[in-house]
């Protein structure tokens, strides 16, 4: 029988870090970390991601404020916004809710923002810096995950990781954190032979967004199972992409839907702004 991962208290910890940190940064330098968040428009589920991301912003003493221009604002509008908030020096992180409405390129306006107020790492500079090995601001979903892993003691190196998902904010990052720390990736998408790869593995990250397609019976004995796939099911409640109680009984630790994964993108992009204040990773 496996251990949770405690997702909550780990993200509450990392916030409380953050925050001694900007007591000191206040204290030492006088500076106040800025976070600003962009939503366009009315998108209901933006709406309650940025409520979360500007109340751990005031948790943790940054300063934090909001643009929340109208759903018709134009793509041109937009991108003078995002210049406006690079060329401003209390703003040291900007953040663009995704999605963005139809007649906006999101490619165009993340790439708009200055890499290093990016903290979010999606900026394709930011990429390119995970992916040469560089310093700089990471993707904050897998940021966590390497965070809860480091937190129940797995070091990735020399073991055997298998990334469902290829996305470009959760498992391409993903993969290339793991291969970092030294551990032998391997990232499967819709082709793959998901049982042949996961039985294999020694740590098994899921960004899929399909509920409990990693069956139980997949997975290794002892291994750590990261689910990071939010499933909203037709009851109202939260499933992952992990079958929970199955994988339970073989892994070592796993992380619960709700509270795993969940609370660390927001605790890591707190994480992310406070080193983007001083100035880089
Ligand atoms: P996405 O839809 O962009 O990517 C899903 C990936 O899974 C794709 O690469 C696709 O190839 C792969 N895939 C889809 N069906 C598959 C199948 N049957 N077999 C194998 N691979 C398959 O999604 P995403 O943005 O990466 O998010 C993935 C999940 O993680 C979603 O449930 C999302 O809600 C959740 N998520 C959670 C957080 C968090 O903070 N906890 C953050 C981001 C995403």
């Amino acid at each position: 029988m496996g251990q949770l991962i405690d997702g909550k208290a780990v993200a509450a910890r990392v916030r409380a870090e953050v925050k001694q940190e900007v007591e000191r940064l206040k204290a030492e330098r006088g500076l106040v970390p800025g976070l600003t968040v962009v939503r366009v428009g009315e998108d209901p589920a933006s709406k309650i991601y940025v409520t979360g991301k500007k109340k751990a912003a005031e948790e943790v003493g940054f300063n934090s404020w909001e643009e929340h221009p109208d759903a018709s604002i134009t793509e041109e509008e937009l991108l003078s916004l995002v210049e406006r908030l690079n060329e401003d020096p209390a703003v040291h992180g900007i953040l663009v809710q995704l999605p963005l409405p139809k007649h906006i390129d999101a490619e165009r306006i993340i790439s708009a923002v200055r890499p290093e107020k990016d903290v979010d790492g999606f900026h394709p500079m930011n990429a390119g810096k995970l992916s040469l090995g560089k310093p700089g601001p990471r993707a904050c979903t897998p940021f966590g995950v390497m965070r809860l892993l480091r937190e129940v003691g797995c070091d990735p190196a020399g073991k055997r990781a298998v990334v469902v998902g290829r996305s470009n904010i959760v498992g391409k990052p993903m993969a290339l954190m793991l291969l970092q720390a030294d551990a032998t990736v391997v990232i499967c998408h819709r082709k793959s032979n998901l049982a042949e790869e996961v039985s294999r593995a020694d740590i098994v990250v899921a960004a899929v967004g399909v509920p409990e397609l990693i069956k139980g019976e997949w997975i290794k004995p002892g291994a750590v199972v990261i689910d990071v796939g939010m499933n909203r099911m037709p009851d109202g409640k939260l499933k992952g992409d992990v079958e929970f109680a199955a994988a339970l009984e073989r892994a070592s630790f796993i992380t619960p839907v709700p509270g795993g994964v969940g609370p660390m993108t927001i605790a890591m992009l707190m994480r992310n702004t406070l080193d983007a204040a001083k100035g880089g990773a």
